[in-house]
């Protein structure tokens, strides 16, 4: 793994700082955001480091769905049966901090749209 793909996400898969772990399996990672937008907010992460959305490729179609359904598997474990939602943040308009791919789970509340 080189610099570039080494954030604070990684840290947390190599178990070297804390998180609030919910998931895990060899391809993902899923823990609670350490700053919450709505009652629950969980972040699913793949192990492998692409940056962000725009970097994947088609080899990585496998993982991205892999990702997808472990964000429904996930906001079924807690509890969101009155629904949710799915982002991903995107490069600098979209929003993006920290450039490790990961989607955000949102749920527990009525989310508005259109987002800011
Ligand atoms: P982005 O803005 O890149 O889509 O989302 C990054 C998310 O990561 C933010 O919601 C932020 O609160 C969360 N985050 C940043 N650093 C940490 C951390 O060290 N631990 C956890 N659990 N979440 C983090």
């Amino acid at each position: 793994m080189n610099d570039q793909g080494d954030t604070i996400f990684s840290k947390i898969i190599r178990k070297e700082i804390p998180a609030d772990i919910v998931y895990e399996d060899d391809l993902a990672l899923a823990f609670r955001d350490i700053s919450p937008q709505a009652p629950v907010h969980i972040l699913v992460i793949p192990k492998q480091p692409i940056p962000m959305l725009a970097d994947a490729t088609d080899t990585d179609q496998a993982l991205l769905g892999h990702l997808l359904l472990t964000a429904k598997a996930v906001a079924a474990q807690e509890g969101l049966t009155n629904g949710y939602r799915v982002v991903i943040n995107t490069g600098e308009d979209g929003g993006q901090t920290v450039f490790h791919l990961h989607l955000h789970i949102l749920g527990g509340r009525s989310l508005q749209w259109p987002p800011g």
